[in-house]
């Protein structure tokens, strides 16, 4: 490991100011301790970002792989309808990376935890002899009985989801392809979806409120999100291509953006079901707070699937893979 002093990298990367009131002990003793609000469930996830998998170093700065890191784990408590109060980190850091390159990492963090106000309350830091891994832990709460679970979806709701999809898939392909390194202006938006991921928590919040909602973030591709909702609901679910939301910049790219919406993934927009009567709540609450969100289809009886349709035409969509129209 790179970091010389152990106690003097963690006094730099604690952090200056706290915003959770609940919190009674934070970094620097055996571990941390808050209060949990009443009448609030615990919610609590972790996702791990390992360098050369989930990011290389030569096309993402450290700044934007710390951001990210915090901004799945974000987008999952979004997808519970819940709010992120607290955070930990665990680093396993190589030779490779020098400190500088480490304090970046902190400072993408602190920027989006700053955002949505969630203090880091603690972490563990280790050496490695290989690649960068970084595990990040969000802790939040959600009302109780309030439940966005994807088994939620009942035959009537309304299929909705946030935001444009496809834009981070067509922003990876642009970083990985030599000869296109972003240099319009829709590259460069899609480059940043990729690597700056907006999560729905205001729109999560809003979700929490109506009466049932089924709900998931896109981590993996809309058609994956929908076949888990599917599955879970044992329900058959219809979308219309046409429907599914896409950014001009996406439009103007050079391949498929209906693969790219379908299939891409990591685009942590959310995707859910709902009554016909909380859409249109959901629609107007969404409108005063501006926020983009969109009906695609909806859910009927039948066994759990995934249809689509696509100029007059209905096919089976398969969970994942590229090119997987069947009839
Ligand atoms: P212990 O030996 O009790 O596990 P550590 O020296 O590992 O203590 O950690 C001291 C304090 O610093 C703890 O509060 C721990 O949660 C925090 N900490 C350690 N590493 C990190 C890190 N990478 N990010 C944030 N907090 C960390
Ligand atoms: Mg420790």
């Amino acid at each position: 490991m790179t970091v010389k002093d152990e106690f003097e990298f963690i006094s730099k990367i604690k952090p200056k100011e706290i915003f959770q009131d609940n919190l009674l002990v934070g970094i620097g003793d055996d571990a941390a301790i808050y209060r949990p609000a009443e009448r609030m469930e615990q919610v609590a996830c972790l996702d791990t970002m390992v360098e050369g998998i989930h990011f290389l170093k030569g096309l993402s700065s450290p700044y934007e792989i710390g951001y990210k890191a915090l901004a799945i784990n974000i987008s999952d408590i979004a997808a519970m309808g819940g709010i992120p109060k607290y955070y930990l980190i665990s680093i396993a850091i190589p030779n490779s990376w020098s400190e500088a390159d480490l304090y970046g990492i902190y400072d993408g963090l602190n920027d989006i935890a700053a955002h949505f106000r969630i203090d880091l309350i603690g972490g563990d830091t280790v050496g490695t002899e290989d690649k960068l891994v970084i595990s990040v832990t969000v802790l939040g709460e959600v009302e109780q009985s309030k439940l966005n679970l994807r088994s939620n979806a009942e035959p009537g709701d309304v299929v909705f989801t946030t935001g444009f999809l496809g834009d981070s898939a067509a922003g990876l392909s642009i970083l990985l392809n030599e000869n296109d390194k972003g240099n319009t202006e829709d590259e460069t938006y899609l480059i940043n979806r990729h690597k700056l991921p907006s999560p729905q928590v205001m729109t999560g919040r809003l979700i929490t409120k109506l009466d049932r909602a089924s709900l998931n973030d896109i981590s993996d591709g809309l058609a994956s999100e929908l076949y888990e909702i599917a599955e879970a609901s044992n329900v058959s679910i219809k979308i219309d291509e046409s429907r599914i939301p896409i950014s001009s910049a996406l439009l103007n790219f050079k391949e498929s953006p209906y693969e790219y919406a379908l299939y891409g993934g990591e685009d942590f927009e959310l995707v859910g079901t709902t009554s016909r009567d909380s859409w249109n709540i959901l629609k107007r609450e969404c409108e005063k707070c501006s926020i983009q969100i969109t009906q695609i289809g909806e859910v009927v009886s039948g066994e759990a699937k995934v249809l689509l349709t696509r100029e007059n035409e209905t096919v089976l969509l398969e969970k994942s893979g590229y090119n997987h129209f069947k009839k």
